[in-house]
């Protein structure tokens, strides 16, 4: 299958994204396809051979309106997942007592929890345990707990 007049509407970044978006299109009925499944010789002619694979979608120019709306909305929901997600992010904290990494929620920045391997007190988003290395002190903050 060719494309008439192709267009690269989307780099993706990477094959399953680029997949996912050509299903996307496909099943919305424009035709589309990722580069890997264009010829070498229109592969060639747009691509920069000696650097990463770029997974790039391919469209026909006459149905880009459709496919830039439809791409839009993917790009939108990918950056709720993304943003959705630094929400779930985590703080890695290092004990000093014990030398054991865990994890909080990043809402605790800022707060004393009590270490999951030895129960001593870590400060969640203190980043400066390096320092304190070689010199350990004394703990005595009151746990504090909502
Ligand atoms: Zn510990």
């Amino acid at each position: 299958m060719h494309l008439k007049d192709p267009l690269k509407i989307y780099t993706a970044e990477s094959n399953i994204e680029a997949h996912l978006i050509v299903e996307m299109l496909q099943s919305n009925g424009i035709k589309a396809f990722a580069e890997e499944d264009l010829s070498t010789v229109t592969l060639w002619a747009f691509g920069r051979i000696s650097q990463i694979h770029q997974p790039n979608v391919w469209i026909e120019r006459s149905s880009e309106s459709a496919a830039t709306k439809l791409i839009d909305a993917f790009e939108e929901r990918k950056q709720e997942r993304a943003s959705a997600s630094e929400a779930d992010a985590q703080i890695v904290v290092l004990c000093e007592d014990c030398g054991q990494q865990s994890f909080f929620a990043k809402k605790l920045y800022g707060t004393v929890q009590d270490c999951p391997y030895c129960s001593a007190y870590v400060d969640v988003g203190e980043l400066d345990w390096e320092d304190d290395f070689g010199e350990p002190e004394e703990e005595d903050e009151e746990e504090e707990e909502d």
